[in-house]
């Protein structure tokens, strides 16, 4: 099963009558959010990821057997829109399609797709054999990190190229701080990739890669997996998000988060 995330609806009005009084036109269905495990887990992520922390610290914290990890993306409804984020990897052992069409949702009719940043993990997904999956889906991207994966001239940056050039007529950049359709507000995070972005919509916060091993980085955010592009900016984007996210009492979802996908 699919585990569906859903505000608390009371809250959220009482804050928005106390702001603005509502009419009866404007949307009141709260935004639901749903964990989409592309790799069949468990998936553990295993010291090499980690480099930096010493033997000592990974066996006190009990990950002999490795971080709790998953590759997943989420399928966020919200204001009358239906927006995938990130899109997994497109192996041949992805469930994010299969899951999407219990869902409901088929690769035809999906209008919005937004992406946190452009690894494999997240991007992969968009493409089969060089064509789009999503063919009549508007892919949205800061433009930070679609400019600086355009300019690389590494091997890794071949995928993000291709799905670039392939969605080239329904591509769209966004800037840090722009609100995307949905409500979705963007927020940079940069350091994991040149402009890894989290999304927010109310109380729900995907922090992508943010915590790429949520059991050692929760307590030790100062320790960066070995695919954090910047390290320094990456520790300074997971100090300030993860204070954020305590500050507003957010629910972190996030794309190697193990089971059920989201921290609150
Ligand atoms: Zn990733």
């Amino acid at each position: 099963m699919n585990k569906i995330f859903t505000l608390a609806a009371a809250s959220l009005l009482l804050v928005s009558c106390s702001q603005k009084p509502k009419t009866a036109a404007e949307p009141t269905e709260p935004a639901t959010i749903t964990w989409i495990e592309d790799k069949p887990g468990p998936s553990f992520q295993d010291h090499r990821i980690f480099p930096n922390v010493p033997d000592s610290l990974w066996e006190a914290l009990g990950l002999q057997d490795g971080v709790p990890s998953s590759i997943s993306c989420f399928l966020l409804k919200a204001d009358g829109e239906t927006i995938l984020l990130d899109a997994g990897l497109g192996a041949p052992f992805s469930q994010a399609l299969p899951k999407l069409q219990e869902l409901g949702v088929n690769p035809d009719s999906l209008k919005l797709v937004y992406i946190t940043h452009m690894h494999g993990d997240h991007i992969g997904g968009l493409l089969k054999e060089g064509e789009k999956v999503f063919p009549n889906a508007e892919l949205w991207i800061n433009s930070v990190e679609a400019n600086a994966w355009a300019a690389m001239e590494t091997d890794n940056a071949n995928l993000p190229k291709a799905v670039l050039e392939a969605y080239k007529d329904n591509l769209h950049l966004f800037e840090a701080g722009d609100t995307l359709a949905g409500g979705v507000k963007t927020i940079a995070a940069y350091g994991h990739t040149p402009g890894h972005t989290v999304f927010q919509k109310d109380s729900i916060l995907v922090i992508a890669d943010l915590l790429h091993g949520a059991a050692l980085q929760l307590e030790h955010p100062e320790y960066c997996p070995a695919f954090d592009m910047d390290q320094e900016a990456a520790t300074e984007a997971r100090l300030r998000i993860l204070k954020y996210a305590r500050e507003n009492k957010l629910t972190m979802f996030g794309m190697h988060l193990p089971s059920p996908g989201y921290i609150e």
